[in-house]
């Protein structure tokens, strides 16, 4: 793989530093590939040729982004069980998850959004009876999308799926920590005939190439995932320069448990939900909210999922979940479990450390904290790794107060069996996606949070109207 190069204007090219800087595979914590990170001098390249290709796939109509859509999709498919491989490599997702969850998230998102595309109406009367105005929606022109490692497909193709379906070109930068499988999908771009420019692919940092596409005079939108911190300083560098700024961020997501639903189907899927992905999705349910009547038996329950949930190797088969991405994400969540402990949290199960049998790899103990307190670090941080926080609750009053005391939005779980309860609590909970009883979420829908999980929605109708304008005209001839 290309992975030294960038896929500028359609074509792969040398950066102006090739510098190599490793790419380490987390369950072996050995380095497996090299990237070089761009400069100032490759970012400039890279928008200008998505200024260029701005004029022509600016004003193409939607069968032929329909049409591109659909190509990209026949080449994903064709090629999803390689993009698994390097997706499991990369960032240590185990593979059987990483084809059945990470890398068929990629075309699940795109079939949605030729599907949204192919029932848009991007130019129309204001109103039957006002056929002099009209209302255009355009797309907004160059975009840089910058993405996360923990779900690197899923996020890379809302995007990139999005931008071409509006109409826009696009610079993508994914994340330093897990990059190879942006440039797997750079190949299927160019495989589909995606024309030159449209798309195109740099690696590099965030502080450096990421700085220099936001605070860019030449790109108009900013589409971004990943931790609320850089999304501050995004929007900070793209305030000079007045980019519309789309943000996906983090999440502290509550998991609302009444004692009238099916307790142990619903404790075992929460627990289970927080630990897939080892922890690292925004939307993980990391706080357990539970009636205090069942909440003893809901500690117990969640114990043994954790106990029964498997760690290990990611090239390995079965449905184990793999090692945290990084050294640093591996520090970061043994410091969290230990101020967790040190705050009086009750440890039920799992703790610091590796799980036995394993030495080497970022591997961490799925782990459940009780009693967990709004005062505890464990209840605001999201710790991005296998760790629940479990606390009781009075009424359903208390437990609505709960789920949002938070500085978050992004989803609430609610478990009932009461279909009155459920219609009167989801509209007090202020989050941007409401999952009840184990039910999943349906493809096109828009994902996205409330308050400090980001500010914009992603997927489906909703994610391509991210990268429109709306132009309202006046005046139009009869
Ligand atoms: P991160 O914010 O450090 O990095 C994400 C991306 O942003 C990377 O490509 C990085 O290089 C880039 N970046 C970092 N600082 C930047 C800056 N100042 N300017 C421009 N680009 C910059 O996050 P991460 O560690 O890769 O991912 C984990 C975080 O992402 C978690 O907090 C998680 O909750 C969040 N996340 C949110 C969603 C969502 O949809 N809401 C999805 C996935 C991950």
């Amino acid at each position: 793989m290309r992975s030294m190069e960038f896929y500028i204007d359609g074509a792969w090219r040398q950066p102006m530093a090739p510098k190599p800087q490793p790419v380490f595979n987390p369950s072996t914590e050995e380095p497996f590939a090299n990237i070089a990170w761009a400069t100032e001098v490759d970012v400039n390249a890279a928008v200008a040729a998505a200024r260029r290709a701005f004029a022509t796939w600016g004003a193409t109509g939607k069968a032929e982004r329909l049409a591109a859509l659909q190509r990209l999709i026949t080449v994903y498919e064709r090629r999803i069980d390689e993009m698994a491989a390097v997706i499991s490599q990369d960032m240590g997702a185990p593979i059987d998850f990483a084809t059945a969850q990470q890398a068929t998230a990629g075309n699940w998102h795109l079939r949605a959004f030729a599907e949204a595309l192919d029932g848009m109406t991007f130019e129309r009367a204001f109103r039957p009876d006002m056929p002099q105005h009209r209302i255009a929606l355009e797309p907004a022109g160059v975009a840089a999308l910058i993405t996360p490692w923990n779900w690197p497909m899923n996020q890379i193709c809302l995007k990139v799926g999005a931008a071409l379906a509006a109409g826009c070109t696009m610079v993508l930068k994914p994340s330093e920590v897990a990059p190879m499988s942006a440039v797997l999908f750079a190949e299927f771009m160019h495989e589909a005939g995606i024309p030159a420019g449209v798309f195109n692919l740099i690696q590099g940092d965030g502080a450096g190439t990421g700085t220099a596409l936001t605070t860019h005079p030449d790109v108009d939108v900013v589409s971004f995932t990943g931790s609320t911190r850089a999304g501050i300083a995004i929007s900070k560098a793209a305030a000079d320069t007045i980019k519309r700024v789309s943000l996906e961020l983090g999440g502290k997501s509550p998991n609302l448990v009444f004692a009238d639903c099916d307790l142990a189907k619903a404790v075992r899927y929460g627990a289970a939900l927080c630990f897939s992905n080892s922890g690292q999705s925004c939307n993980a349910p990391t706080r357990m909210l539970v009636e205090r009547s069942v909440y003893d038996q809901a500690v117990e329950i969640a114990a043994e999922t954790a106990r029964a949930t498997k760690v290990d190797r990611a090239l390995n088969a079965g449905g184990h979940i793999g090692p945290l991405v990084s050294e640093t994400q591996f520090l970061k969540v043994q410091s969290l479990i230990e101020t967790g402990m040190a705050e009086d949290g009750r440890l039920v199960c799992g703790g610091p450390g590796r799980p036995e049998g394993l030495n080497r790899g970022w591997f961490a103990r799925p782990t459940v904290f009780a009693d967990v307190t709004p005062e505890m670090t464990l209840w605001r941080e999201e710790v991005f790794g296998p760790v629940l926080a479990m606390t009781p609750f009075d009424g359903e009053d208390e437990a609505i107060a709960l789920a949002n005391d938070t500085a978050y939005g992004l989803t609430a779980y609610l478990q009932s069996g009461s279909p009155e309860r459920i219609r009167r609590v989801t509209p007090r909970l202020r989050a941007g996606m409401v999952q009840i009883n184990g039910a999943s979420r349906a493809a096109g829908t828009p994902f996205g949070g409330y308050k400090q999980s980001g500010n914009g929605r992603e997927g489906g109708t909703w994610g391509i109207e991210e990268f429109l304008e709306v132009k309202s005209v006046s005046g139009w001839p009869a």
